[in-house]
């Protein structure tokens, strides 16, 4: 059984008119979401906001939050082209802190929890957002959870279609902690050519596996059984934190790769039957076209189930 997390206040942020990354995503996943508890596939949980955004200094430059945190700014305003900090963004980052932090404290009552929260988080490097993100949930949740235990083995798997250079950058080196991406290349943001690829003395490191346009269910399937399981089996997480974002379905406006329901379906079943004692969280990055998006998170969260 999977606890869905919606973040409600998520819907007050607002990428700005015409934008992919609209309030309309969390809508349809929250619809999704109750139809999948009226089939007894997951249950919901909600969320309540924490008073600021502290929990983020963990994964960020205190400098950048005090920013973000600082009243007065003539809102709204771009952090780049295409980022935006919205009046309802500082809502939505408090939504999103006090989800990981229930999400963290209730972690061994679920074996598998989904945050459903937007924006999108693993392009916010420590002192900068960018790439529709303004800060890095997926970041501050595995050195949240570190900091409670520190012998935990924490493995982050990002699966959409961009690379996540936010979580590289905060997460890569921090012992104990896993970080495996598979992304289009060459794309934006530019990064994880897997150069920088090692491992650790714990099996932790980085993983990069850059992949090129147009790779289909079949390709994917190859990277992922071949490379992508055997490096998670030899680290042997007990917490798996999943990038989850569906934006390399081959109907997504931006990405440019051609999976179908079938691969998000692959990964969700593989990940909970080899990974079947761990803690796994996944958590909302990409996925634009919505009738994609929906049809993806489901077969996703159906193969976690199954
Ligand atoms: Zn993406």
């Amino acid at each position: 059984m999977i606890t869905t997390y919606f973040v409600k206040e998520s819907l007050f942020h607002d990428s700005g008119p015409g934008h992919p990354e609209s309030a309309g995503r969390a809508r349809a996943l929250n619809m999704l979401f109750i139809e999948m508890e009226k089939e007894g596939l997951t249950r919901s949980h909600e969320t309540t906001p924490a008073q600021n955004l502290s929990l983020f200094r963990l994964a960020h430059d205190p400098d950048y939050i005090d920013f973000l945190e600082r009243p007065g700014k003539t809102l709204p305003f771009h952090l780049d082209p295409d980022t935006s900090f919205s009046p309802g963004s500082l809502e939505a980052m408090k939504g999103l802190s006090g989800a990981i932090s229930m999400m963290n404290r209730e972690m061994n009552s679920s074996r598998s929890a989904f945050l459903l929260a937007r924006p999108p988080g693993h392009h916010a490097r420590r002192a900068a957002g960018m790439g529709f993100c303004l800060v890095n949930t997926i970041a501050t949740q595995a050195l949240d959870l570190l900091r409670e235990d520190p012998t935990r083995r924490i493995a982050v798997f990002d699966f959409d279609v961009h690379h996540g250079n936010g979580t590289e950058e905060i997460l890569g080196g921090t012992p104990g902690i896993l970080y495996i991406s598979t992304h289009q290349y060459p794309f934006y943001p530019g990064t994880g050519n897997g150069q920088g690829n090692h491992i650790g003395p714990m099996g932790d490191g980085i993983l990069n596996i850059p992949l090129p346009e147009g790779t289909d269910d079949d390709d994917y399937y190859r990277a992922f059984e071949s490379f992508i399981l055997p490096r998670l089996t030899l680290f042997k997480p007990n917490v798996l934190l999943v990038s989850a974002g569906f934006d390399g379905h081959r109907d997504d406006p931006l990405g440019g790769f051609l999976l179908t329901e079938k691969t998000y379906r692959h990964i969700g079943k593989r990940l909970s039957s080899i990974f079947s004692s761990v803690f796994i969280v996944s958590i909302l990055e990409g996925g634009y076209n919505l009738e994609a998006l929906t049809k993806s998170v489901r077969s996703y969260m159906e193969g976690l189930n199954s």
